[in-house]
């Protein structure tokens, strides 16, 4: 986009106070109340929308390299603009896996050239995911990488983490731990409880979970490195984040919306939609993730965005892979399920989505001010809308909220001052 470009007729989205913007060059140059902005060469008329800064998610398989039937960096960062994204960080259980610095840089620079969303890779804890020799952290950083992770796996050798936690210490970057034992998991394949009793499923039972996170909470004492607690599910998962802060230790948590939206009755009969790792809980549980976002007890939200082929879901459930695709309704389920019914404002729901997930990484700040860069979104908070996975820019269809009601939406995604993402039906808008 040549020249300045102005939006007008938004409101903000902490105050809601009328808001409008001026952006050249890639940044916000111009900022504040009607007038702020100057004139300029192009001008959207956002009547009325929300602007926010742009939605960071912190977990996202993009599968490239090597998965590209599933995703590229293409498809995925054009469904994170879609959902209002304009920053990523993507996990390394690629393959191969992104435990070199040369591939580091390749991600970087692919997706600069793509342009749809930045993207920030996070590099593998141990060689291969295999936990058995450290990768080489401070050389990935050094490349790039925002955070260091095994997920998908868990580093199941406590040693190996702490030896992680210790090196990885001077990066100050975070591990990011997915928290399962393997031992507690055997060949399980959704929540222990009743609802697997009843579909004959072996289950996993919470704990398996819960232990690893109180393992390596000690673990952030021991070392006073970081502790990133990945996807978080269960309810004594959230009462063992809610102890560490208590004690000031360096551990920072998140969750996914279908955590909060869904228990494991959702699975119903068999529905593979429904199958992800941590798998969905108890009812139980699900309260104990909107308490704990209540709270405060989570530092930020992501999706765990996990995009799996057509055929690989249909599969018996006991043989189709764990994880659905998020990127395209992660907004709409915030606003449904936690703004709608009083549990969060709009406000602290999207700095759960923006500032937080940038404090826990400590990726760049971005505002709505002159100087930031030019990466927000528009959105309406109250536009009611029927998700479509056929029309998903994903090339995963494998959602759960096919065809279900939500509220919310993403209209425009600006990304380094370019349009990444614009809503057909509110371009076509007459004012527009
Ligand atoms: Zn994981």
């Amino acid at each position: 986009m040549s020249g300045r470009q102005v939006i007008r007729n938004a409101r903000h989205w902490k105050t809601g106070e009328p808001f409008e913007l001026a952006v050249e060059g890639g940044r916000i140059v111009a900022a504040g109340a009607p007038g702020a902005a100057g004139a300029g060469a192009s001008e959207v008329d956002a009547a009325g929308a929300v602007v926010s800064a742009g939605l960071v998610d912190l977990h996202v398989h993009l599968r490239e390299p090597g998965g590209e039937g599933r995703e590229t960096i293409e498809t995925g960062t054009r469904a994170a603009a879609a959902g209002g994204f304009t920053a990523v960080a993507c996990m390394p259980n690629t393959q191969p896996v992104i435990d070199d610095k040369a591939w580091v840089s390749w991600i970087l620079q692919r997706a600069v050239e793509l342009g749809h969303c930045r993207v920030h890779p996070i590099a593998a804890v141990t060689v291969g995911q295999k936990g058995a020799a450290l990768a080489e952290l401070i050389a990935l950083a050094e490349a790039g990488a925002v955070a260091f992770s095994d997920d998908g796996h868990p580093v199941m050798s406590a040693e190996m983490m702490r030896r992680a936690l210790e090196y990885a210490k001077p990066t100050g970057l975070p591990i990011v731990c997915h928290e399962e034992d393997l031992t507690l998991r055997g060949q399980g394949h959704m929540n222990e409880g009743p609802v697997a009793a009843r579909l004959g499923v072996r289950g996993i039972p919470a704990a398996a979970e819960v232990v690893m996170v109180r393992r390596d909470i000690e673990l952030a004492e021991l070392t006073g490195g970081h502790v990133h607690l990945a996807h978080l599910s269960a309810a004594g998962s959230f009462d063992a984040l809610r102890d560490a802060k208590r004690r000031g230790l360096p551990v920072t948590g998140e969750t996914c919306p279908h955590y909060w939206t869904l228990t494991d009755e959702a699975v119903g009969e068999y529905d593979t939609h429904a199958k992800m790792n941590p798998p969905l809980r108890a009812a139980r549980d699900r309260a104990a993730v909107i308490e704990a976002i209540r709270e405060g007890v989570v530092d930020c939200f992501v999706t765990d965005h996990a995009p799996h082929g057509f055929e690989d879901k249909r599969q018996p459930f006991d043989q189709a892979p764990f994880g659905i695709v998020g990127l395209e309704t992660a907004l709409a389920l915030t606003l449904t399920f936690l703004v709608k019914p009083g549990h969060l404002t709009l406000a602290r729901a999207l700095e759960l989505w923006t500032e937080a997930p940038r404090r826990v990484f400590g990726l760049p700040e971005v505002a709505l001010a002159a100087g930031s860069p030019a990466d927000f979104t528009l959105l309406d908070p109250g536009l009611e809308w029927t998700v479509d996975a056929s029309r998903f820019r994903t090339k995963g269809r494998n959602t759960p909220f096919d065809q279900w009601k939500l509220t919310g939406k993403v209209l425009a995604t600006w990304c380094g001052g370019e349009i990444t993402h614009m809503e057909e039906s509110w371009m076509e808008a007459p004012a527009r």
